[in-house]
C-alpha cells in the first residue's frame, strides 16, 4: 500500500501493531499508521491519497474495540503538533491530540468553567467532539464553539456547534473527516467552584467506576428512559465472564480485559449481554464503544 501514498514530512509504518495505542489492549495492525508533522502535512496526505485506501482516524483508544484481524487501510494518529492549547479571555482553543484532562486543567487555571466533567474522561479532544462525549449532566456540545476539520480532499473547514450535529454520544463529522482543533465558550468561575465541581465528578467516578483496569468505558448507550447498566444488572449479566473478558462487578456497563482476553472475546460478551438485555426487557442496546477492523 505504501507505494500508492504520497510523500509526507510525517511518518508512515507499516503493519503498525494497535493493541498497545487502544485502552482494551487487544487487536491486530494496521496496514498503515500516518502520523502527520502538521496541519498543511495531514491535507496534503488526503488530497493525494487515492479515495479507495479507507482512513481511520485513532485518538487515544479509550472508546475502541479493535479485531484481531486489525484495520485494512491508514489508520492516522495525531500528535505533538496537534496538542497546543491557548486560552483568549473566555475562549479556550485546542489542538485535537490534546488530552481531555490537560485541556480541563488549562481551563481551570485560567479561571474557566465549563469542562469540568473532561476531568475525568481518558481520550483527546478529537474523540470527545467525534463521541460527544460526556458525563454527569455534561458533554462536550454544550460548550464547543467550533471545530476544524480536514476533509478528504485535504480541505481545511471551520465547523460551527450545530455543523457539528451533536446527539448523545454522537457527532455527525463523518468517518474520513479528521478533526484537528476545538474552540469551547467557555465562563469565568472562581477557582474553588471549578476545583470542587472537579473534585466531585472524581469522588463520583470512583465510587461508581473500576479503576485501574483495561477498558473501553461505557460499552452500551443508555436507552431513551432506561440505564444501560440497570438492565443488564437485572438479566443477570454483572460479572459475567468468556475466557478473559468480564462484565465488571462494580459497574455492569463495562467491560473489562482481565489480562489475556482477546477482541474476540471482548465483543462476544458484548452481543451475549445484548441477546439476553433484549430477551429479558425487549430493548436493544446500541454499543457505544466503537469496534473496528477485521476478525
Ligand atoms: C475508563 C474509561 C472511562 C470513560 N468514561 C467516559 C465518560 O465518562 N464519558 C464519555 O463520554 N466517554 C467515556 N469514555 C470513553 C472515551 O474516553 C471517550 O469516548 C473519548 O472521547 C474517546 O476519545 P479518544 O481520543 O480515546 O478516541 P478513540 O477511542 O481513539 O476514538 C473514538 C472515536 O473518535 C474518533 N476520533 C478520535 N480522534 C479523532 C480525530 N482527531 N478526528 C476525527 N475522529 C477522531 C475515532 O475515529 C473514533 O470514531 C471512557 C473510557 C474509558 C476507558
Amino acid at each position: 500500500m505504501l507505494d500508492r501514498l504520497p510523500p509526507v514530512r510525517g511518518t508512515y509504518t507499516t503493519n503498525a501493531p494497535l493493541h498497545n495505542k487502544v485502552w482494551f489492549g487487544v487487536g491486530g495492525a494496521a496496514d498503515v499508521l500516518f502520523e502527520p508533522q502538521d496541519v498543511s502535512d495531514l491535507q496534503h496526505f488526503l488530497c493525494h491519497t487515492p479515495r479507495d485506501i479507507p482512513l481511520f482516524a485513532l485518538g487515544l483508544g479509550s472508546n475502541l474495540l479493535v479485531r484481531e484481524g486489525g484495520i485494512k487501510g491508514v489508520v492516522i494518529r495525531l500528535g505533538k503538533a496537534f496538542q497546543a492549547i491557548t486560552v483568549e479571555n473566555e475562549t479556550l482553543i485546542t489542538g485535537a491530540a490534546a488530552l481531555d484532562k490537560v485541556v480541563a486543567q488549562t481551563a481551570f487555571k485560567h479561571s474557566l468553567t465549563g469542562l469540568e466533567f473532561l476531568s475525568g474522561i481518558p481520550g483527546t479532544i478529537g474523540g470527545a467532539v467525534k463521541m460527544n462525549a460526556g458525563c454527569y449532566g455534561c458533554e462536550t456540545k454544550d460548550t464547543l464553539y467550533t471545530a476544524d476539520v480536514v476533509s478528504r480532499d485535504g480541505s481545511l473547514e471551520t465547523l460551527s456547534n450545530a455543523g457539528c450535529g451533536f446527539s448523545y454520544r454522537h457527532s455527525k463529522v463523518g468517518d474520513d473527516i479528521i478533526i484537528v482543533s476545538a474552540s469551547f465558550q467557555l465562563t469565568h468561575d472562581d477557582n474553588n467552584s471549578i476545583a470542587e465541581r472537579s473534585q466531585k465528578i472524581k469522588v463520583e467516578r470512583e465510587a461508581a467506576q473500576p479503576s485501574k483496569v483495561r477498558t473501553g468505558g461505557s460499552t452500551f448507550k443508555n436507552p431513551v428512559g432506561h440505564k444501560a447498566w440497570e438492565l443488564i444488572d437485572a438479566a443477570g449479566c454483572r460479572g459475567l465472564k468468556r475466557g478473559d473478558a468480564q462484565i465488571s462487578e462494580k459497574h455492569c456497563n463495562f467491560l473489562l480485559n482481565l489480562g489475556n482476553a482477546t477482541a474476540k472475546d471482548i465483543e462476544m460478551l458484548g452481543e451475549e449481554v445484548r441477546t439476553r438485555v433484549k430477551e429479558q426487557t425487549g430493548i436493544t442496546l446500541e454499543w457505544e464503544i466503537n469496534r473496528i477492523g477485521v476478525e
